[in-house]
């Protein structure tokens, strides 16, 4: 069997691990000129690093990752902390596998050269699909310069723009969430020491955030600062912001925070935008993952989690009903679908969490949150339980 797959992001590459892993040859067709992602960072929960040192990948993001010993919510002014939960080897003995910051451009190389390794050359840079034509027995590929490409099976894991969900079911744009989000990377070198603790950090005011945490061993420091605010509306990671704006998007927060930003040489900005959960990903042949289907707002840190998690279990249904690939994408996406509508929903709840400006409701929100933290330390964790120990290697169709 042959699987076309259009994308080579997180989804795309983990997805041709995992296919290959059953012996499906894959065919990775990415628009851009070249694969790799930009200077940003990204965690990687224990639900997805499961699934990654399953693939062999262990060594290698161990060598480019940053273990974090917590994660923490604060406030923004003041940077009281609300609450503390234990990461570092807390995390690994209560779910088994690690929590990993990682830097964007590391986890696209450790995919990249596993991708190479185990499928040979199968990556087609500046190969953007334009569209597909289905029949009962595979696809075929448009691509933008007029070739195609043929597949028993297409899965579509071009981000929250997918082409391939527009010819699967018409273009509906996604909406505007009314944030736009600032990011930047300082050397930790270039920070006074120990400005930032070992942990991931969630700093809250009223309709803004920041989150702050170590990437590539602990040699860069990553933020993400997400205001509320309807006069950017630019997607894309590589839109050069005004150092200022940021300044004053975040002005009277912790002097800390102050430091890191005024450290930043180049900050970006991009609007964020997400869709509702979609009804149905898959149409005969031909399916849709990650960003493509369930695109989300950044505030649980899982949108690139779940395209990993889809990957396998995508895997896991192909090999059980190789007899009838449409049945086994159906099946797929039965097993996927309300848990990401789920991660959806609780990344927006995040968002009014952390953005909370009303000093009743701040104190009702994060009042039993603190002192949950101070009375049963130990208990903290239970609530990403549901999440971080979900088992996508024993789901089954
Ligand atoms: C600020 C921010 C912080 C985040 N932090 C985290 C985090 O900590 N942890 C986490 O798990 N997730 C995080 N995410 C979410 C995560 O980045 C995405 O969910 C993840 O990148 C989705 O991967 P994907 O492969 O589905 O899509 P993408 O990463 O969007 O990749 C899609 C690929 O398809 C290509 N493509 C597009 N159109 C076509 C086409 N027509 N033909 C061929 N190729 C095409 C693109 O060039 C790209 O390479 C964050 C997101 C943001 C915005």
């Amino acid at each position: 069997m042959k699987a076309v797959i259009a994308g080579a992001g997180i989804g795309g590459l983990t997805a041709a691990l995992c296919l290959n892993r059953i012996g499906i040859e894959v065919e990775v067709l990415e628009r851009s000129d070249q694969t790799g992602d930009v200077g940003a960072g990204i965690q990687l929960s224990p639900n997805g690093t499961r699934i990654l040192h399953h693939l062999g990948l262990e060594q290698a993001l161990s060598e480019v990752a940053f273990l974090p010993q917590g994660v923490e919510l604060r406030l923004g002014k003041s940077g009281w902390t609300v609450s503390h939960i234990p990461l570092g080897e807390t995390v690994r003995t209560r779910y088994g596998f690690p929590y990993y910051h990682i830097h964007r451009g590391d986890l696209h190389g450790v995919l990249s050269d596993a991708v190479k390794k185990a499928c040979g050359d199968v990556v087609h840079t500046s190969s953007g699909v334009v569209g597909l034509m289905r029949h009962d027995d595979g696809v075929t590929v448009e691509l933008a310069d007029g070739t195609q490409t043929e597949g028993d099976i297409l899965v579509g894991c071009d981000g929250i723009h997918s082409a391939v969900r527009a010819s699967l079911q018409g273009e509906i744009k996604p909406r505007f969430t009314g944030m736009v989000a600032w990011r930047g990377l300082v050397p930790t070198n270039d920070l006074p020491e120990n400005l930032m603790k070992p942990v991931v950090t969630s700093w809250m005011g009223a309709g803004r955030h920041v989150v702050t945490y170590y990437v590539r061993r602990g040699e860069l420091v990553n933020f993400v600062g997400v205001v509320e605010r309807s006069d950017w509306t630019k997607e894309g990671w590589n839109e050069p912001g005004n150092k200022e704006d940021l300044l004053r998007d975040f002005a009277g927060w912790h002097p800390s925070l102050q430091t890191l930003m005024e450290a930043v040489e180049n900050p970006f900005i991009w609007a964020l935008f997400d869709r509702e959960p979609l009804a149905k990903w898959s149409d005969g042949r031909a399916t849709l993952l990650g960003d493509a289907c369930h695109p989300m707002l950044p505030f649980m840190a899982q949108g690139g989690v779940m395209a990993i998690e889809d990957a396998y279990v995508l895997s896991t249904c192909l090999e059980a009903q190789k007899e009838d690939p449409a049945q086994a994408l159906a099946s797929y996406e039965n097993l996927r679908l309300s848990r990401t509508a789920g991660v959806q929903k609780g990344a927006w709840r995040n968002g009014r969490l952390f953005h909370l400006s009303n000093p009743i409701a701040r104190l009702t929100a994060y009042g039993p949150i603190a002192l949950a933290s101070r009375l049963v330390p130990g208990k903290t964790s239970a609530p990403q339980d549901w999440l971080y120990s979900y088992d996508a290697l024993s789901v089954r169709p």
